[in-house]
């Protein structure tokens, strides 16, 4: 057994450092500016979001993990982990769905004037896609969604609601999945189409989540066209399209690096406050355990990310490590909570305010529903990794 990267990897973790110390602004900034992880809710984190992607783009970082035909640089596994990893520790705005997977699948199955048309823009970070996938009757089970677009003439005219769309009142772009055939099996009559959001019978209604802040919304239909040339891929076979599996880093190491950096937040605090430990005793086990969860789930992100690197297609083990990482996030969050006891409560800018963890601890409660719930994600492991019948 070795763990450890090769020469040139490491000295391109040393490169994303450097950049990071050199563009981003200085960490208590980055945390005002709700930078966990470029969470998206108004118009000045959209624009320091889109400031980072650009420069990102200029570095040639942005669309990386792509082929260099599409303006990526083909980087390997190895890389991708690495530039994730660093970038989630050091909490940079990042998550761009058009760089996750409009880009991608355009790439598979985009026509020419489609590529030409979207693709540089996504990767000179000049359009910001939102995804319209989900609907009130439609999560897990996301085969039922509902909204239809029905064909007239050289447009379709879409009528329906999705919600829990991330980001869409500030995207140019709506990545949508529609249903166009409601007498075929549920998977087989769902297309996918680019969606101007400006179009008129769109409206974007905000959702507020529990920690007071809106990064999703419900988004209603009412007769809005969109052309026939923005169907992305074929009508009807837009299930198998969202499915796309591009050889793209998937490990989810972005929960653990930035796992990590928060225990270091927490232990750092412990001690230049050693009253809330003189309070909450317990806390210094706790926060052991949570350095040993950091650990665990950092090789169960390792798995998924070496076995991409020899060829294989990762499935549960890309499960187990949403699945942990997640959890582990609800259990720092609840770790820091502890710790601070009452003063947990309060958020920035209250009174008697050690620091606002309140809006993370909140926060964390969506990593184990978003893409995939924990159920899901067990399920999967039960029955793909361990061979269980379904329940
Ligand atoms: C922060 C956040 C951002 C999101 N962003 C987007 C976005 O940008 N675009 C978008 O389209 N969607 C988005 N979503 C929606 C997300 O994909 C769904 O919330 C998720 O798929 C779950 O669907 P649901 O909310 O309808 O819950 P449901 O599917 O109704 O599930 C309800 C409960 O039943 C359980 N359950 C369901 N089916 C099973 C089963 N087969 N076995 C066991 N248990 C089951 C679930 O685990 C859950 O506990 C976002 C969600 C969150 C939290």
């Amino acid at each position: 057994m070795r763990f450890s990267y090769e020469a040139d990897v490491e000295a391109f973790r040393k490169e994303v450092r450097e950049f990071i110390t050199k563009e981003l602004p200085p960490e208590e900034e980055r945390l005002r500016r709700g930078g966990e992880g470029g969470f998206r809710t108004n118009k000045e984190e959209y624009d320091y979001t889109m400031g980072f992607q650009k420069k990102l783009h200029a570095k040639g970082w942005l669309a990386m993990a792509w082929p260099k035909e599409y303006g990526g640089s083909g980087a390997s596994h190895m890389r991708q982990l690495v530039y994730n990893e660093e970038m989630a520790y050091a909490g940079a705005p990042s998550g761009n769905m058009g760089i996750q997977w409009v880009g991608p699948c355009l790439m598979l199955y985009g026509t020419t004037e489609q590529k030409q048309r979207f693709i540089p823009r996504i990767t000179s970070a000049d359009d910001w896609w939102c995804t319209l996938y989900s609907e009130p009757g439609a999560g897990s089970d996301l085969a039922s969604l509902q909204t239809r677009a029905v064909r007239d003439g050289d447009d379709y005219i879409i009528n329906g609601q999705k919600i829990w769309t991330s980001g869409g009142h500030l995207a140019d772009w709506g990545w949508i999945a529609t249903r166009t055939d409601p007498d075929a099996p549920k998977h087989k009559g769902i297309t996918l189409m680019m969606l101007d959001m400006k179009s008129p019978g769109v409206t974007v209604r905000p959702l507020i989540n529990m920690a007071g802040r809106h990064g999703f919304n419900e988004v209603f239909f009412e007769d809005v066209r969109v052309p026939a040339t923005q169907v992305a891929g074929e009508v009807n076979r837009g299930w198998y399209h969202m499915a796309v599996a591009l050889d793209f880093e998937r490990s989810g190491i972005q929960a653990y690096a930035g796992g990590r950096k928060n225990v270091e937040r927490l232990t750092n605090l412990a001690k230049a406050r050693p009253e809330l430990l003189r309070q909450r005793p317990n806390v210094r086990t706790e926060l052991a355990d949570r350095a040993i969860d950091v650990n665990v789930g950092t090789l169960l992100a390792y798995r998924v990310a070496t076995m991409q690197a020899r060829g294989m297609v990762p499935n549960h083990e890309a499960s187990a490590s949403k699945l942990f990482g997640s959890e582990m996030g609800q259990r720092i969050a609840l770790t820091g909570m502890h710790l601070l006891a009452m003063h947990g409560e309060l958020r920035e800018g209250s009174r008697g305010e050690i620091v606002d963890l309140a809006t993370g601890y909140l926060g964390s409660a969506s990593g184990t529903i978003a893409a995939g719930t924990s159920e899901i994600q067990r399920g999967i492991i039960a029955t793909r990794g361990l061979g269980l019948p379904r329940g």
